[in-house]
């Protein structure tokens, strides 16, 4: 197991769920952490919350990853003392409606593949120069079970997810010759905000979760911890994590 102690963690929507229970497990585990986002009140709980907990230092870097511009302005600015990022967390991302393509908004397709693909790709082009530079690191993408499976009302997330599934295979192959590692980790059904962002309704997004127990977001983060201890040789390329109450993206047993 590899130690994480005073290593420099980057982690995207660092405000909510997946992304801020990740940041958390990682401070505890001895990261000094940047906390990425747009909102920056939330960013700002996160920090606290870690500065609390575990003493460590954080790093609030606000902004929207759709943003190319913004993006590369923010980087470049980053004090000397945060420069150096070991590891890197694509967490940030959406899904806007469910609705049939026929009756679908193009501009919810726009903000998903803008976040998903593009906010991705160009959080990685800005950190991973420099990973390849000093010759080591860690990518960890949050995929989902929407990159292997399509199900209803998923068609356009579905495809972003399944871009994410791409890129992440891709990036190992360019950076085989390489120490750096990159991961996914693509869970199912996670009660986080994600569901009142994509159905735009706080009630819809409780019924998501009737009647079965989904995963929260420490389970993901316990799980991105794993991949990022492991020893140097072991490289883990994509883990599939359901709750016990879900066997697809199509086929979840609630109770009542
Ligand atoms: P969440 O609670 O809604 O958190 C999403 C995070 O992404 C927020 O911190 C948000 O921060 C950030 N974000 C969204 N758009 C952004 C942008 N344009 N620029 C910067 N940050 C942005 O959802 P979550 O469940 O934790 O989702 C995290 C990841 O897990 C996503 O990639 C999602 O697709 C994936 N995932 C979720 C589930 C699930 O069931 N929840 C399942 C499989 C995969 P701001 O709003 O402050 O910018």
């Amino acid at each position: 197991m590899q130690r994480l102690d005073g290593k420099t963690a980057l982690i995207t929507g660092a405000s909510a769920g997946i992304g801020k229970e990740t940041a958390i497990a990682l401070a505890r585990e001895g990261c000094r952490v940047i906390l990425a986002g747009r909102r920056k009140d939330r960013l700002a709980e996160t920090g606290k919350k870690i500065k609390e907990m575990y003493d460590r230092d954080y790093y609030m870097l606000a902004l929207d990853i759709r943003d190319k511009n913004a993006v590369n302005e923010a980087f470049s600015r980053l004090p000397q003392e945060w420069q150096d990022i070991d590891i890197l967390i694509s967490n940030a991302g959406m899904a806007r409606g469910v609705n049939k393509m026929q009756d679908a908004d193009p501009d919810d397709w726009d903000e998903m593949i803008d976040t998903n693909i593009k906010g991705l790709l160009y959080v990685t082009h800005a950190v991973l120069p420099g990973m390849v530079k000093r010759n080591k690191g860690d990518i960890v993408h949050l995929g989902s079970i929407a990159g292997h499976e399509v199900y209803p009302g998923g068609n356009i997330y579905c495809a972003t997810k399944h871009a994410v599934h791409a890129i992440e295979k891709g990036l190992r192959i360019d950076l085989a010759d390489t120490p750096i590692r990159v991961s996914s980790v693509d869970p199912g059904m996670v009660e986080t905000e994600f569901s009142e962002v994509r159905l735009g309704d706080k009630e819809k997004a409780r019924a998501v979760y009737a009647g079965m127990t989904p995963l929260n977001g420490k389970d993901i983060a316990e799980t991105i911890v794993f991949i990022v201890t492991r020893p140097a040789h072991v490289q883990i390329a994509e883990v599939v994590i359901f709750p016990t109450d879900q066997a697809s993206a199509m086929v979840t047993h609630r109770r009542n």
